[in-house]
């Protein structure tokens, strides 16, 4: 293990910071709906983004101190 992979094992580094969207709290609704210009065209949007621990409204960008980090591939 090179010196700055030790480093960032010791620092605790990662790509990605802690948000609510990473968190096992987070929770929302996926909306699917049709174009309203017609075509076959489906556009998904996000609604009701919530955190399951306090009960209050978030985005997915914010965090707080109870953030758990979510296995990847679960939701
Ligand atoms: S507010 Fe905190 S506990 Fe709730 S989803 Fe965001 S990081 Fe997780």
């Amino acid at each position: 293990m090179s010196k700055q992979s030790e480093a960032k094992e010791t620092q605790g580094w990662r790509k990605l910071p802690d948000t609510c969207s990473t968190c096992i709290h987070f929770s929302f609704e996926r909306i699917e709906e049709k174009s309203k210009w017609g075509g076959s065209a489906i556009y998904i949007t996000e609604k009701n983004l919530r955190c399951t621990l306090g009960g209050f409204k978030t985005g997915k960008s914010n965090v707080c101190d109870y953030h758990k980090l979510k296995e990847v591939g679960k939701s």
